[in-house]
């Protein structure tokens, strides 16, 4: 049967889980492909270029913003954040599963490029990723101790606003239970590959 590649973008706030919930997935399912951003902050310990991240100066991404080799672009906390075009369409060309773990500008942007790109829209879905309620969400920020007040306050305000986009998603997963969590999101991403919207062949005709 010939398929096109599926393309799942998956958001949520600091102190949703997302990250965790991902690694998970990632296990499991070792077919998804995580498209690598580029950004502009600097690499935390333990990270390297080209696996988490390609890490290029301010410089470097205007460049390349100009030059129309990103997908999506966002500022988040100060630094810019980008999709390039050329870890995702390829892919998708070739029928793989490709995963986006960017913020909700840069889910939203992808949704209204979905509106004017009928091939787009038929691969692409969305994936919110929230805590259960805002004072979980605080207690799990605070209990990072890395952060200082200010950032937690800033983390909490962002959170406020990106989840009050929920309704451009697909999915919801509500991170209150890790274990139940990760599970819900393994059937959302194995359900999506039986979408009748990537197969691109007439197979009953
Ligand atoms: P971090 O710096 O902690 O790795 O990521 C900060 C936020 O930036 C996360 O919410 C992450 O999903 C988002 N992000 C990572 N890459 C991209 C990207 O290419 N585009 C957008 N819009 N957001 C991204």
């Amino acid at each position: 049967m010939k398929k096109r590649g599926s393309l799942i973008v998956i958001s949520g706030p600091s102190g949703a889980g997302k990250s965790t919930l991902i690694s998970k997935a990632r296990t499991c399912m070792p077919e998804l492909e995580f498209s690598i951003s580029c950004t502009t902050r600097a690499p935390r310990p333990g990270e390297i270029d080209g696996r988490e991240y390609f890490f290029i100066s301010e410089e470097e991404f205007s460049r390349r913003e100009s030059a129309g080799e990103f997908l999506e672009s966002a500022g988040v906390f100060a630094h810019r954040y980008g999709t390039l075009k050329s870890q995702v369409m390829e892919r998708l060309g070739a029928g793989h599963t490709v995963v986006l773990d960017i913020d909700v500008q840069g889910a939203l942007s992808i949704r209204r490029a979905c509106g004017l790109d009928p091939e787009l829209a038929a691969c692409a879905s969305f994936i919110l990723i929230a805590p259960p309620d805002p004072e979980t969400l605080e207690k799990r920020l605070r209990s990072r101790a890395s952060d200082s007040e200010e950032q937690i306050l800033r983390r909490l305000a962002c959170a406020r606003r990106e989840l009050s986009h929920f309704r451009s998603y697909d999915f919801l997963i509500v991170n209150d239970d890790l274990d139940s969590a990760a599970n819900e999101l393994l059937c959302v991403l194995r359900a999506l590959a039986s979408r009748v919207s990537l197969i691109t062949e007439e197979i009953y005709s």
